[in-house]
Formats: C-alpha cells, sequence, structure tokens
C-alpha cells in the first residue's frame, strides 16, 4: 500500500518528535518521515469525517481501513464498554464464560445464514484466518484425514501477517521476506476480470481450484479461502456463478470453503455477511474490523454445525486459544454495534445507495487515467493505466512515482483519505462509512476529479 509521508513546516513537533523517536508504524516506510515530513496524526472523528492535529478535516473514505463502518464519533459504544467494566472487566474464554461473549455469539449465530452457529473469538482478522486454517486441519484429522493440510487461496489476495495467514496471503513481497512460511499454501488465479481476454469461460477462475485440488491431491487439501469481493488487488468481484461452482468443488473433494470476510462482513457489501451477497453458504466464517467498527478489536471465526460438531463430542477440544478472544469490553461494544447497525438499517442503508455511489465513480471514466470502475456495495476500486483502449497499466517505478510520489500524499491533502494501492495494479480504493450518502459522495467525486486530473498531466510530461 502506499502511504506518503505529509509536508507541512511549523507544525506542533512534540507529537511529532515522539512518533518519529518510538512509534512503529504497520508497513511503513520509517526512513521517509524525516525533518519535513510529518506522520499525519489523525486526533479526533465524527461521523464520515477525521481531523488532524492542526484542524484539518479529512473524509474517511476508507473507514479507518475498512473498519470503522457504524462511523465515528459514537458515544454510545464507549458508553457500553464502560458500562461493562463496572460489572466485568475482564475475564478471559478458557473454560469460562461471560454473559456478553454468550449473547455476542448467540447474536451473530442468528445473523449468520445456514447452519453457521458456532463462534470462536480472537483479537483481529490474521488470528481468525489463523484460526481457521488450524480449524480445518484439525477437522480433517479428526475425521482420520491428517495429511489434508493445504489451503488453496487466490493470487494478490491478503489474508493476513502471521506465518500460517500469510501462507495464504497471495501478495509476493508480502512472502517472501518472511520464507519459510508455515508449509501449505497454494495460489490459483483471481477474479480480475477486467486483465480476462474476452472469451475466457466466466467460471475458469473457479475451475482452476478444481485443477489445483487435483494436481495437489485431494487427500491433502484441506481448505479454499477466498474473500467475497477481493480487496487486494482493487476490489475483485466474482462472476456469476463463480462461488456457487467453488461450493460443488469442494463439496467433491471434501475440502472446506472459508469465507474470509474481515472486510466483506458486516454491511460493507450491502449485508451482514458478503457471502450472503453472492449467494454462497461457507462452511467457516472469518471477520473481524467492524463487528465492533473497531472501537474495540476483535474478530471471530464461524463454523458451521457440521464442522464444530466433532470438536463438540467426549473429551475433544480445540486445543487453540488467545487470551484476549472474546474480550468482556469489546462483546459489549460489539453488541452495541450491531445495535446501530440495526436500529439506522445500515445494510439496507448501503443496498438503497451504493448505485448512487456507483454512478458517482463511472463519471470518472471520462478521465483518460481511469481504466476500470469496479466493486460492490460501499467497496469500490478504480484502476489507474496509462492507455485506455489498450488497458496498458504502470510499470513499478512509474507507479511508484504516482502513487507514492503524487496520488496518497495529494488525496490527503486535498481532504480524502482513501487508499492508492499496488499491490496488483495501479488502484484507488474506496470504501467510506455505511453512513456516508450524497453529500460525501459527492466530496469524493469532486476530489478524485481534481486529483486524477493532475495525476494525468504528471503521467503525459
Ligand atoms: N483477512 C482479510 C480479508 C483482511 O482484509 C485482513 C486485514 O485487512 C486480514 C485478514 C487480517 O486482519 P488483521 O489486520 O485484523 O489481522
Amino acid at each position: 500500500m502506499a502511504i506518503a509521508s505529509q509536508t507541512s513546516p511549523g507544525a506542533d513537533t512534540s507529537l511529532q518528535e515522539l512518533a518519529k523517536r518510538h512509534l512503529w508504524l504497520h508497513f511503513s516506510r520509517m526512513g521517509s518521515y524525516g525533518e519535513d515530513h510529518e506522520i499525519p496524526l489523525i486526533v479526533r472523528g465524527e461521523g464520515c469525517y477525521v481531523y488532524d492535529d492542526r484542524g484539518n478535516r479529512y473524509l474517511d473514505g476508507l473507514s479507518a481501513l475498512f473498519c470503522v463502518n457504524a462511523g465515528h464519533g459514537r458515544t454510545e459504544l464507549g458508553e457500553a464498554a464502560a458500562r461493562q467494566v463496572e460489572e466485568l472487566d475482564f475475564y478471559t474464554l478458557w473454560s469460562y464464560a461471560h454473559p456478553r461473549a454468550i449473547e455476542l455469539a448467540a447474536r451473530i449465530a442468528s445473523l449468520a445464514p445456514g447452519d453457521l452457529n458456532r463462534v470462536f473469538f480472537t483479537s483481529g482478522g490474521s488470528e481468525a484466518v489463523e484460526s481457521a486454517l488450524k480449524l480445518a486441519r484439525n477437522y480433517h484429522r479428526m475425521h482420520g484425514k491428517g495429511q489434508k493440510h493445504k489451503v488453496i487461496a487466490r493470487e494478490i489476495a491478503y489474508h493476513g501477517t502471521s506465518l500460517g495467514a500469510l501462507s495464504a496471503t497471495g501478495i509476493t513481497e508480502l512472502r517472501s521476506q518472511f520464507e519459510p512460511l508455515t508449509p501449505g499454501g497454494c495460489h490459483v488465479p483471481n477474479t480480475n476480470v477486467y486483465r480476462w481476454p474476452e472469451d475466457r469461460h466466466p467460471l475458469w477462475a473457479a475451475n482452476a481450484i478444481e485443477e489445483r485440488i487435483e494436481f495437489e491431491g485431494p487427500d491433502t487439501v484441506a481448505a479454499v479461502i477466498l474473500e467475497p469481493v477481493q480487496n487486494a488487488g482493487g476490489c475483485f468481484v466474482p462472476p456469476d456463478g463463480y462461488f456457487q461452482r467453488v461450493r460443488e468443488i469442494c463439496d467433491r473433494h471434501d475440502v472446506l470453503m472459508i469465507s474470509d470476510e474481515v472486510i466483506c462482513a458486516w454491511g460493507r457489501l450491502g449485508h451482514w455477511f458478503g457471502c450472503e451477497r453472492f449467494g454462497y453458504q461457507p462452511d467457516v466464517v472469518t471477520v473481524a474490523k467492524a463487528l465492533t467498527s473497531a472501537y474495540a478489536p476483535m474478530g471471530a471465526l464461524i463454523a458451521s454445525d457440521r464442522v464444530a460438531e466433532p470438536f463438540m463430542q467426549g473429551t475433544e477440544s480445540f486445543a487453540h486459544g488467545f487470551t484476549f478472544a472474546g474480550h468482556p469490553l469489546a462483546s459489549a461494544v460489539a453488541m452495541a454495534n450491531l445495535d446501530v447497525f440495526e436500529k439506522e438499517d445500515l445494510c439496507g442503508h448501503v443496498r438503497a445507495k451504493e448505485s448512487e455511489f456507483r454512478q458517482m465513480l463511472e463519471t470518472l471514466h471520462e478521465l483518460p487515467i481511469v481504466g476500470d470502475v469496479r466493486g460492490a456495495g460501499f467497496f469500490q476500486a478504480i484502476e489507474l493505466v496509462k492507455d485506455k483502449e489498450t488497458k496498458e497499466s504502470f510499470d513499478e517505478e512509474e507507479a511508484e512515482e504516482l502513487l507514492r510520489g503524487f496520488l496518497s500524499g495529494e488525496l490527503y491533502r486535498r481532504g480524502l483519505i482513501c487508499r492508492a494501492d499496488d499491490r496488483g495494479d495501479p488502484v484507488i480504493q474506496l470504501a467510506p462509512p455505511l453512513i456516508a450518502d450524497s453529500e460525501q459522495f459527492e466530496e469524493i467525486h469532486a476530489v478524485l476529479h481534481g486529483v486524477l486530473t493532475d495525476a494525468w498531466e504528471r503521467v503525459r510530461r
């Protein structure tokens, strides 16, 4: 991801200096924050907007990394946490339970489609994916198929950074520096249909999963992990029938289907879960981020009755856990967050407004640098190209100059936080809070139109 440092000479430097000296930012080039380059410092949030330490306002077009779906500044979520502290500060789920985790697990099960009824909490998304991969291996072992350990994921997909989750992540630059990873990660093509030849069969990428299972040997494959809409690469949506075909393939080869919904759950695609949008039934769903709208860190895996059942018998157990998982404060915040979702019908709002949002982005097609606009719900991407007709993309050096050298910083300077990403071909991604409406869409459009027009002038030079 391209995050540029910001230049604003004369800022109050005390927090800046402490940050530069002591804070280690994730996925960031710390060396780029020098004398005249500040770390963006966000100090306050309200609705769809956040404010920096100098009082500048930004439209949070990425919901703080796909997290704050209910919007910023919901004091009732903090109040729920405060009430919880008065009752019970912390207890662990290692052989104990507490009321909020029970209520939340039951509520998630009631919202999840089909028989996704068993909730295993984690502290975040990577832990949820890690847990799902371990669960898949363990599930097969319990059925006498201990050789089934591999996971099939898609190229360029991001599934987290812990060594197990990273083995599913399909981004070479993130993997290669940390190899050897947990063995068993296999990768297949994604659904970047913009780059497919026109005569390619719509189920080509789904069929590639079956070919890979057969190549690896079905006896060795534990799971397939897929996002409903793949984030990295820029909001790749599935062709019609893709997930139904994957479901058939998984059933045929006794492979678990894991829907990684760390981004796509909790209204992002206009439904509680992304799989509902595309009408498929996974065996396991992983969630995090907006489960609490990120007012507290929390993730979970949700397993079907069939997958959970062997672990519920006699002396069996899932020998896995995290101290903070299902924390009472996070559980209370999640309950309050889901109350907000229900009271304000945020999923319905996304469904009602997504075409307006999308149409506004589509008008950017008039700009020569805009090659494709794609996505679903409040999760959209714009792919940038050098040549609209041929779809020619930027080479590595040009993408670096365009994204880090210009776009990231300029969008921020003009008051829009969104993502300029080059983990695949260069894209700009937008995922505003689910309360965003016409006013925010227009603001996003105005900033993008100006910045992309200027970007094209630079490209042509
Ligand atoms: N899976 C997906 C699809 C994600 O988008 C992410 C993070 O963005 C993760 C897993 C990892 O989540 P976390 O950063 O909470 O560990």
